[in-house]
This record gives structure tokens, sequence and C-alpha cells, in this order.
């Protein structure tokens, strides 16, 4: 059961091994136990051991990885794939993030791939959609948020879907220093919280462990935005990158979780 909000940091292609694990202990130092919401940490691949082993006392504390391929093994090398990360002690798998769209190409039917082979797996994809600027200054969010969503959940069952979490990241503001504002990333969430109870039901109120997906917000996240972002409706939780590579910030960030969201 993910507890709401969920706080999931992606450290990209920064802090190795011994840096990872200097890094956890740090923020375990900064941030008390707390089952009121759920932290996720992507660190690269390389680091997942040390981190995960330097977090061994806090079970509160998850990891995920920021990629894979969607063959399970075999000759690609270079790749690594959803059994693996699993092996290794990934839960949660990025999948279809920005930069693996822009930078490496990344197609929806490649995002369609991975999402199966991480449910295959038995991990939790994180599906990220959001739109370029040019995008957005024509008109296009809504489609191509929409677009994108479709397209990664196309080759999963409903349950599955059910299961999985969506990170909504405005590719103008990723890394830039321009966040979308509350009501902006409100808005695009409840777009795709139409389109979401349109491919899961809504869960029964009966039904103890049922949720609705976890629509996150990401984009130049900072300590001192978090709390309005976390406060604006159908905003479940915050992916981060820059603000989550130091401890003192990531801590504060998942501070604000904790005190601010009125969750
Ligand atoms: C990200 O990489 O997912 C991200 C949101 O980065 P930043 O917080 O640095 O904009």
């Amino acid at each position: 059961m993910i507890a709401l909000p969920v706080l999931a940091a992606n450290w990209k292609m920064n802090l190795g091994p011994a840096d990872a694990a200097a890094f956890v202990a740090a923020y375990i130092e900064r941030a008390p136990a707390s089952r009121d919401r759920t932290v996720i940490l992507f660190p690269p691949a390389l680091s997942l051991g040390t981190a995960r082993a330097a977090a061994a006392s806090r079970a509160d504390l998850h990891f995920g990885v920021q990629n894979v391929y969607w063959e399970d093994r075999g000759a690609f090398t270079g790749e690594i794939s959803a059994p693996l990360a699993r092996d290794a002690g990934a839960e949660f798998v990025l999948v279809g993030h920005s930069e693996r769209r822009h930078l490496f190409h990344e197609s929806d039917a490649d995002t369609a791939r991975k999402c199966q082979a991480v449910v295959r797996a038995g991990l939790t994809p994180i599906l990220c959609v959001g739109e370029t600027l040019d995008e957005r200054e024509s008109g296009a969010t809504e489609d191509v948020v929409l677009r994108q969503l479709h397209a990664g959940f196309s080759e999963l069952a409903p349950d599955a879907i059910a299961r999985a979490l969506v990170a909504y990241e405005p590719v103008w503001a990723i890394g830039t220093g321009r966040t979308a504002s509350p009501a902006d990333a409100s808005r695009t969430h409840a777009t795709l919280r139409v389109a979401l109870r349109r491919l899961v039901p809504p869960p029964a109120p009966t039904a103890g462990a049922a949720r609705d997906v976890p629509i996150l917000y990401g984009g130049s996240v900072t300590p001192d935005n978090a709390a309005a972002l976390l406060a604006a409706p159908e905003v479940g939780g915050l992916l981060v990158g820059g603000a989550s590579l130091h401890p003192a910030s990531w801590a504060a960030i998942v501070a604000t979780a904790s005190l601010g969201s009125g969750r």
C-alpha cells in the first residue's frame, strides 16, 4: 500500500556508490521515519546496492531504477532489465522520463513495452508524461499527455494500471528553474485523472487497499515551492531532480510533505 504523498528523488547520472551511501546516511539523520508518506530514491543503477545497504535500518525508504530495457535477459550490451533491477532491490521503475524520450529518442511504443516488462517482473512503473514548451504554447498539452498516458499503459491490464503511478513533468520545467503553478499542475492532473478513471474504474469505498493512481508533479520542485504544489488538488506527490541531490534540501522537501499537505 502506497501512502500519499509520494516523494520520489531522481538522481539521474549523479552520485556513485560511495556518494549514494553517504547521501542516504545524511538524509536518515535529518528525516525521521514516517508511515504517512512514501519516499522513493532513484539512484543510478550502479549505486542501488550501496544506497539500499545504507538504508537497511529504514523500511520507510524505497528504491527504484531510472530506466530498464523491455527484454528480460540476453545479448543487450549496456542495458539492464526489470528482473535484474528487481534482483538488485528495486521496487519502482521510471518509464518515459523526458530525458529518455528527448535525448535518447524513446518512443511511445518503447514506453509501452517497458511498462509491460516492469509489471511482468512484479515491479511498479511510474510513467512520466509531459509536453514541451512548443507543445504547450500551441495548446497541445492535453493531447500530448493523454497520448503518452494511453500509449504507455496500452499493454497493461486495468488491474496493473491501478497499481501504477504517473508523473506529470512538463519538459519546459525540468531542470530549468521554471515550475508549473499549482493551478497549472492541477489542471493537467485533472485531465489525466479523467483519463485514468476511464482506464481503471475508481476503487470501491469498501476495497481497503484500493487507491486511485497517484499522479506526481515534477519540474524544478524545491523546498520553497513543494508545499504549495503538494496542496494542489490531484497532486499526489512530487518527482524531484536537482533538489533531491542534497540531503538537506531533499529532507526539507520530505518534511514539507509531512507537515504541509494536510493529507
Ligand atoms: C526530473 O528529473 O524528473 C526533474 C523533475 O528534475 P528537476 O527537479 O531538476 O526539474
